[in-house]
């Protein structure tokens, strides 16, 4: 089990932050679950939390492909407070054991 980077709410990306201001945790843990009842080995149900727009809360984790291959290096930040998250440096990349030079300015990097 990974903990989620990043997760995904009102058609964007938000960090963990924000996103347990918005809703808060599970007592497990869980960001976009809201406890609903269980027995005295921990074991719970979950109710799912929903955005503004009424779609569940998403979890990316580590290994999800949040970046699109075709765009070279990219940068995935915060919809909220608009922090950055995640790098992803294409293939090439100097900061990917390339020569070509970073398409993000240096202060975008993570
Ligand atoms: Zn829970
Ligand atoms: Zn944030
Ligand atoms: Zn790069």
């Amino acid at each position: 089990m990974y903990d989620p980077i990043a997760y995904t709410y009102d058609a964007d990306h938000h960090c963990e932050a924000c996103a347990e201001k918005r809703f808060g945790r599970c007592r497990c843990g869980d960001i976009g679950y809201a406890y609903r009842g269980g027995d005295s080995s921990g074991r719970h149900e979950h109710v799912e939390l929903t955005d503004s727009e009424g779609n569940a809360v998403g979890a990316v984790s580590p290994f999800d492909e949040w970046w699109e291959p075709s765009e070279g290096c990219q940068t995935l930040a915060c919809g909220t407070c608009h922090g950055l998250i995640e790098t992803q440096h294409r293939e090439g990349c100097e900061h990917n054991y390339g020569e070509d030079a970073c398409d993000l300015p240096e202060d975008a990097i993570a």
